[in-house]
Order: C-alpha cells, then structure tokens, then sequence
C-alpha cells in the first residue's frame, strides 16, 4: 500500500534530555532518516553530566591554564556574563557543541523560530541588553486568544470572559475568579502565598478556571495548579488581568534571538575564550583561587581562576562544586524540573495566524505561538512557511518519554492530531514537524521555591557566584538570568579588587523581588 501524505512526515528529533544530560547518539542513531516517517536525530553527549550525577569523581590535574574569570555554562546567563565582561580576562566552558542553552532559535529554509524561550517583556533586563546589542524586539501587541470547544475566544481574560463557548455560570465563575484575585495584596502576602498552592485558589471556582490555569502554568512555571506557589500563580493572574502582557516584544527565534546575537557580538573578539563542548566537572575553592576542572576533547584540563561565575542550573551545580555546606547544597538538590519539549510545526502554506500566543485547553499541548508573529506586517515580508510551536511541558514521572524516539514521534503525532481538531480549518498536513526535547529546563515554581528554596540554594561562597535563571525568580525568566549576570559581574569585578562588599552586594541581587 502507498504510504500516505501522513506517513511522510518527517520527525527531526533533537536537544538534551537532561539538560547536562543529552540524548546519547548511538542510543537514537539507528533510524534511517531517509525513511518514510524516519527521524533525524541530532543528538548530544551525556556520559561526563551522568557521570557526574552517578558521583563519579574525576582526576583534577594541576591547572595548566589561568584566566581571572571562569563562566561556566553558556546559556543567556553565561553568554551575558561573558558580555558584561568584556575587557576582562574570562574563559567561558559551554558542554554542548553550541551556546544558548534554553534560549535557543533554530531555522528551517532560512525562516528562523524559537525551540524554548519565547518572549521578554518591554524594558526588562533581557529587552534592555538586546537593544544595548542591536536587537530591537517589537511589540507583540495582541492579548491572548483561547482555542476550546472549536471556538476562537480572542482577548481571553478581558472581553474573552463573556465568549468563553461554557455555561453561563462557567462564564460567571470565570469572572468572579478574575475579581476575588484582584483583591489579594500579592507582594504583602508573599511568604504566606508562596507556602501555598495556587489550587487553594483556583479549586474555588467552577472546574474550566482551575483547566486553563493548568495550561497556563505548566507552560510558564513547570507546573500545574496543584504544584504551583500561590504567590506565582495570582501574580500572573494579576499581571494578565492588568494588561502585562501588552508590554511582550519578541523576535522571530524567541529569547534565542538574544543568545544568536550575544554570540555574533562576542565571538569575533573573544573566540578564543569560549570553548564549546567543554563540560565542566569539578570547581574547587581554596584562599586565593578557584580550581575549575573540565573535560575538552577528551582531555581533563584545569583552569585556575579568581573569580568563577557558575551559570548552570542547580541540579548540575550541586555536582560540580566542591565543598558547598550542606545545607545549600540540600536545598540545590531540592529544585524540581519540568520535562518541556517544543514542537515545531511548519506548513508550507498559511495555516494559522490570527493570534500568537494561543491557549488550548484540554489538548496536549499548552498553547502554542505564531515564530514570524512580530515581523509578519514588516514592509515586503513574506511568510514562506506558517511555522508554529507547540508548547508541551510534561510532568516529572513523563521525563522517559523523551529518551524514547517512538514516544517522541506518538507525542509530536498527538500534538498534529489535536491540533487539527481545534478548528475545521486546522486540518492540512504539515510539511515537517521538528521536536525539541528537553529534559530539566524550567525549574518548577512550586510552593515553598522562592522565598525558602532559592535562597538557601544561591548564596556566594567567597569565590564562587551562583548565577542562572535559577538563582532568581519566581519563575524560570531569561531577564533573571540577565540581571543576575550582571550583579555576578559586579560581584566578580569587587572580589577581583580585593574590595569589601562582594558578598552583601550578591545577598542583595538575590533578595530584590523583581518588578
Ligand atoms: C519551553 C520554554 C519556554 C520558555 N519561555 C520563556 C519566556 O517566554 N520568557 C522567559 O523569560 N523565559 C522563558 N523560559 C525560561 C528561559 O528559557 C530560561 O530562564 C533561560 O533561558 C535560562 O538561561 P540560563 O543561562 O540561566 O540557563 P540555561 O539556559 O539552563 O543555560 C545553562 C547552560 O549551561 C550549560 N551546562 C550545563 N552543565 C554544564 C557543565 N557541566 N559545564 C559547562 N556547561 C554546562 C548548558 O548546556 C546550558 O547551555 C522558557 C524556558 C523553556 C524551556
């Protein structure tokens, strides 16, 4: 029998599972990607991060290199280390074969979209060091739409409430939920609200409010209403409802424009200084220096620094920094991850774009966004492919469906399947569906994270400065990585000088409650 359209839909397959800890190519490499329905896999390498996760401990040569500065991880984080520092004698070690970590684009014929992080909000740290490097990220100007019961609902929380397609009362509880979580004084009720779970709130009202927050949440926080900090929750509520979201600006590769651009600007200069593949595996503080331990080409090198910024996620940190207190390095191993792959959908005709950040509840994704969205009204533009990413964050207990190709392509099936059940215009064959996978980007904001967890876990050691998007919050924000950075750059410039104040400057970044 001929296969049909459908069966020639080519699965690429790619990212880390577990973020230090990557697809193993030989695992995947088997499938024939010339096959109908085969896949292409791009895999990485995991053997040194499982190592290190398994407590393997690993020789550490004497130093051999030296730089004042060490990064290490090269996610916006790092990379907006790196930047600050410029003029500054830093080495930057990134484990994978590229740099951006979780803000990462991608292209397809050319046409550039995002695989993770997707938008920044105007003004903030992340908007103000694009625009400090030439990126002017417009506007995206449209509220959220939702997608239920194959109606289109735009401007969900506002005129939406009255279109929502449920019962009046449904329609009614909606409201209410809207109003009651208007009156919370959010940043006065912080410790009391982030000890909680946002379902004490949402579990209230009629059972569709507690499904969308369900989406919603796991799509920008890690988790569901039953596992989200109160805190985190109403304030999102609060800012959607007071029109925060007219403030998002983005470009075509999500937050991966930000990474793209902060390589371009540094490379050309600091090549030298930023080794990819280069998996970090040990970071010892003595009294006068740092003795960062990574593996490049095969080979166990040591850098000896006097200031170290580590910019990866803290289930890693607690693995490679030696001789962190127990405490802390308790409270690192007590963050939660969300498995979170992307699916990109490319259709060679226009399918969908009528709003960008499309909700969806009740299908197996979360939502999904429109990649040319922001330039798609720019004079002589013309939209070669629709192509849509598809947001689809899984639980913990899911975290194996990603190290199975077959799950990979069934989970990139359903995605298409309840995609073209939305609407009746959504049901045309895609011409490549392109999975990201992921396995512990987005820490989860569960209760109890922000004001205990973190702060526990981001402490300075006298040398070392934990930066990431981790360190801050409430929520997993490529502008807490930037602004973060910059205060680890700060950090990094004091202890350089021998000056006092390093350490209360650091306590500081991490206790300020971002706007
Ligand atoms: C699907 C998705 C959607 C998101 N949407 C948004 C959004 O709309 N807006 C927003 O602001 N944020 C969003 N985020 C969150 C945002 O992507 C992150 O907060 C941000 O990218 C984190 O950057 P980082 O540099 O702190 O960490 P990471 O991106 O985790 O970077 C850490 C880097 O360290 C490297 N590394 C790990 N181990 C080692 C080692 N041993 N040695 C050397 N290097 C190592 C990793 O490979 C990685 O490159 C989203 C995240 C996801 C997953």
């Amino acid at each position: 029998m001929a296969p049909s359209r459908r069966e020639f839909i080519k699965f690429v397959v790619a990212g880390s599972v577990a973020a230090t800890c990557p697809i193993d190519e030989t695992l995947l490499a088997a499938s024939d990607s010339k096959a109908p329905g085969g896949a292409l896999v791009h895999g990485e390498h995991f053997e040194t991060c499982h190592l290190l996760r398994d407590g393997h401990s690993f020789d550490r040569p004497d130093a051999t290199q030296k730089a004042d500065i060490v990064i290490v991880g090269g996610g916006v984080a790092g990379l907006s280390a790196a930047y600050f520092l410029r003029g500054k004698d830093w080495l930057l070690l990134e484990k994978e074969p590229g740099f951006g970590g979780n803000a990462l684009q991608e292209e397809f014929e050319g046409q550039i979209y995002g695989t993770g992080s997707a938008y920044a909000y105007h003004g903030d740290e992340g908007d103000q060091l694009a625009s400090e490097i030439g990126l002017k990220m417009p506007f995206v100007n449209m509220p959220d739409p939702t997608i239920v019961n194959k109606t289109y609902v735009p401007d969900t929380w506002k005129t939406g409430l009255e279109q929502l397609p449920y019962p009046k009362a449904v329609r009614e509880s909606f409201k209410k939920f809207r109003d009651e979580m208007m009156k919370i004084k959010v940043r006065e009720k912080m410790a009391d609200l982030d000890a909680q779970p946002f379902s004490n709130f949402t579990g209230a009202y009629a059972p569709e409010v507690q499904q969308w927050w369900d989406g919603f949440g796991p799509s920008n926080w890690g988790a569901a209403t039953e596992e989200s900090s109160a805190y985190v929750g109403i304030t999102n509520v609060q800012d959607l409802i007071n029109g925060g979201d007219a403030k998002r600006a983005i470009l075509p590769g999500g937050l991966g424009c930000i990474t793209h651009k902060l390589v371009e600007v540094l490379q050309p200069k600091y090549k030298e200084r930023m080794l990819d593949n280069a998996a970090a595996v040990a970071a010892v503080q003595d009294k006068d220096a740092v003795h960062v331990t990574y593996l490049h080409e095969g080979k166990l090198i040591t850098a000896s620094a006097k200031a170290v910024l580590i910019c990866t996620p803290k289930h890693i940190t607690s693995r490679i920094v030696m001789s962190l207190p127990y405490e802390q390095k308790a409270a690192m191993r007590r963050y939660r991850y969300a498995p979170y792959p992307v699916v990109n959908v490319i259709f060679d005709k226009p399918v969908y774009n009528r709003g960008y950040d499309n909700w969806c509840p009740g299908s197996v994704f979360t939502d999904f966004i429109v990649a040319d969205w922001t330039i798609q009204k720019n004079p002589g533009y013309l939209q070669k492919h629709n192509i849509l990413s598809f947001y689809t964050p899984l639980r913990e207990l899911q975290r194996s469906t990603l190290l199975d190709e077959e799950d990979c392509k069934s989970l990139a099936a359903r995605v298409l399947a309840d995609f073209q059940k939305l609407l009746p215009e959504f049901n045309v064959d895609p011409v490549e569906v392109r999975i990201y996978r992921r396995g512990h980007p987005m820490f989860m904001a569960v209760p109890g994270h922000y004001t205990k967890t973190r702060l526990a876990a981001s402490h300075p050691m006298d040398r070392i400065f934990f930066g990431n998007s981790d360190s801050g919050g409430p929520e997993s924000l490529t502008s807490e990585a930037v602004r973060l950075s910059k205060a680890g750059t700060e950090w990094a410039e004091l202890v350089l000088a021998g000056k006092p104040g390093a350490k209360d400057l650091a306590e500081r970044a991490l206790a300020a409650v971002p706007r």
